[in-house]
């Protein structure tokens, strides 16, 4: 993959808290520590209290950088601020650093954090995940992933079995102003309808379980995987991610709970 390897996750950690908004609430999650290095896992949380909930959150693949762009781009350039009013936000803005480092999809364990939601023992970094959890489900859960084969942009739609919803479409339609759809019929072996993937197996019959599926076992509501194209320059991967964003908390805002 020839994305940039020379990421900085202290750079990453510098950029958010400088960017977190008045009365955010950074807590750090766990330390990561690889032979000397020490990598604080961070999440930001701000908002409104009692208000939608929504988790927003990116680099648990480490050579998919765009996610952690738009996260601080999206904190920098306070995109959050005609939200704030309804929606409590938390932010972990890079999960897997030293894979961001690195420029690997996978940690320096060489283990792939998206396939490790349901270990008896998973690595730190996963297990920091799970632990924000723990006070209830997210209404809305976006994780921002890259894929170096697609050549477009697709999402994965899960939902709670009783909520129907064209969210999805909403993200794809604007999304496809700023980068082209992966228009196949079938993507990463899921039937796929111009970039929706929506028809998903349960985590009954899944090998593994991915970030969203326990974010859905744990009753999040709904959950969204989106995958910007590694075809494009990452500035527009960066955009790409922004306007999915946006898309996803304009459209769910005018869901009532
Ligand atoms: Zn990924």
């Amino acid at each position: 993959m020839n994305f940039n390897t020379s990421n900085s996750y202290q750079q990453v950690v510098d950029r958010v808290r400088a960017a977190a908004p008045a009365h955010s609430i950074i807590d750090t999650l766990g330390n990561l520590e690889v032979g000397n290095a020490s990598y604080p896992l961070l999440k930001i949380t701000f908002g409104t209290r009692g208000g939608k909930t929504v988790l927003i959150s990116a680099g648990i693949h480490g050579d998919e950088p765009a996610g952690v762009e738009a996260v601080c781009t999206f904190l920098e350039s306070r995109l959050y601020e005609p939200y704030l009013g309804e929606w409590e936000f938390h932010v972990i803005p890079c999960i897997n650093p030293t894979g961001f480092e690195a420029g690997t999809r996978e940690n320096h364990a060489g283990e792939d954090l998206n396939r490790a939601f349901q270990w008896e023992h998973p690595p730190l970094e996963v297990a920091c995940v799970k632990s924000v959890f723990a006070n209830g489900p997210f209404d809305l859960d976006l994780e921002l992933h890259e894929d170096v084969d697609s050549v477009g942009y697709y999402l994965y739609q899960k939902d709670q079995d009783n909520f129907v919803s064209d969210l999805g479409r909403k993200i794809l339609d604007a999304v496809e102003l700023v980068m082209p759809l992966d228009e196949n019929e079938e993507i990463e072996e899921s039937p796929a309808d111009r970039g929706l993937l929506a028809r998903l197996k349960g985590p009954e019959e899944m090998d593994f379980w991915p970030m969203a599926i326990y974010a859905y076992v744990q009753g999040c509501r709904h959950m969204f995987t989106m995958e910007t194209s590694g075809r494009f320059p990452l500035k527009q991967r960066i955009e790409a991610h922004l306007t999915g964003i946006e898309v996803a908390l304009r459209e769910f805002s005018r869901v009532s709970r």
